[in-house]
């Protein structure tokens, strides 16, 4: 066989290889604490799983249209109107079957052998994989030359030149568990102005989850950009829906064709049944979020304290998402041989941070998606691994 050669420049996201690994060393009889993926520890809310029956029984079960069914369309403008106050035409949002494949679409759209990318280092992996794979330049900016892990508007600026097409911002970030506030996102909204011929990808898939009562601060904010902004959001995170595999995203007018395109020739349409709950999630109370991301920042102060205080690691509090990146060199061992140690000395899986870009390979992602008393018998397992 004689396979293409950019799937040699397509990488992954390691932490389903570290799940299975971790899964076997628990068959075996050792004891395994999970903090690797990153997906909330919750089921999905009551109400969201009922209307999911309720399409089901009443006979949703054909082909619906490939942008999304208008009502799901519809419940996510109203979302956006609720939280952002802004008014979105239906027309720009496409239901994806998650957030990942949005990503995957808009570098199909814009990569090709010439153009520049501009992504985040450390980021979520999938964006540096697909920019190789369609043979773009990925122009980083490494977020951890910068204070408590955030990102520089002006270096980011800096970075554009005639060749780059896209730039992509994913605040709250994964795996770094940093976010920007408004005043560093108007910054950086400002100085695009003057560089029209750069899309911008925002992921704001944790846009639900950021600590301290802090606002999103929302590429929408800037009616300047819209003619050339893609926004990536889902259920995912938000309502702890990994497994409905559903997202949406906001094109700009012009795009839709092509996003459409790429639609139909790939997934065709997402489940209709994940639709309705979809869209019972979105118009149901908020009390879900506030419930989980109570816990999650009770979680948050416990790993920030245990991590602190393990002599050789050092890591900044996380501002959104439910991820911890402490830098572990210090303990002797990089990022990997820490990561490897934890699983097979200690029981707990976590994700290298090199598995997140190059940058990164002091560092460990620690998720703490896990109960209370889990995260204190990890840091207490990893206190002892440590001697
Ligand atoms: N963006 C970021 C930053 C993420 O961390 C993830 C998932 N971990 C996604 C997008 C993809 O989300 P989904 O599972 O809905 O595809």
């Amino acid at each position: 066989m004689k396979l293409a050669k950019n799937l040699d420049r397509l990488g992954t996201e390691s932490a389903f290889s570290i799940l299975a690994e971790a899964k076997k060393i628990e068959a075996q009889g050792k004891e395994m604490i999970y903090l690797g993926l990153g997906q909330p520890d919750f089921k999905s809310p009551q109400h969201v799983v009922d209307a999911a029956k309720k399409a089901l029984d009443d006979g949703h079960h054909g082909y619906v249209l490939s942008n999304g069914i208008l009502e799901c369309r519809q419940a996510v403008t109203r979302k956006i109107k609720k939280l952002y106050n802004k008014d979105i035409n239906p027309e720009r949002v496409v239901i994806m079957p998650g957030g990942k494949p949005t990503m995957f679409f808009a570098i199909l759209m814009f990569g090709e052998a010439g153009s520049e990318i501009i992504h985040p280092t450390p980021g979520f992996p999938i964006y540096e994989s697909m920019i190789n794979y369609t043979g773009a330049k990925a122009v980083s900016y490494d977020i951890l030359k910068e204070k408590n892990l955030k990102f520089d508007p002006e270096k980011i600026l800096s970075l554009i030149t005639d060749k780059t097409r896209l730039l992509i911002i994913i605040n709250p970030n994964n795996p770094t568990g940093s976010f920007v506030e408004k005043a560093s996102v108007d910054f950086l909204a400002e100085g695009l102005k003057k560089y029209p011929h750069v899309a911008i990808l925002s992921d704001e898939i944790y846009s639900r989850q950021i600590y301290d009562n802090k606002e999103m601060p929302t590429f929408f904010n800037y009616p300047d950009l819209q003619d050339r902004l893609i926004v990536l959001d889902g259920w995912s995170k938000a309502y702890s829906m990994t497994g409905w595999r559903m997202g949406w995203s906001v094109w700009p007018e012009n795009l839709i064709p092509h996003v459409n395109r790429l639609v139909v020739n790939s997934v065709s349409c997402v489940n209709a049944a994940a639709q309705f709950a979809g869209i019972a999630a979105l118009d149901g109370s908020d009390d879900f979020i506030h419930k989980m991301m109570k816990e999650f920042d009770a979680r948050r102060k416990i790993i920030y304290e245990g991590l602190n205080n393990l002599s050789g690691i050092e890591c900044s509090m996380p501002g959104g998402a439910f991820y911890i990146f402490p830098k572990v060199i210090g303990t002797g061992m990089n990022g990997s041989e820490f990561t490897k140690k934890c699983m097979h000395d200690a029981g707990v899986a976590i994700v290298p941070g090199n598995a997140f870009g190059s940058t990164s390979k002091d560092y460990v992602r620690i998720s703490f998606a896990a109960s209370q008393e889990n995260i204190q018998k990890a840091l207490e397992k990893i206190k002892k691994m440590l001697g």
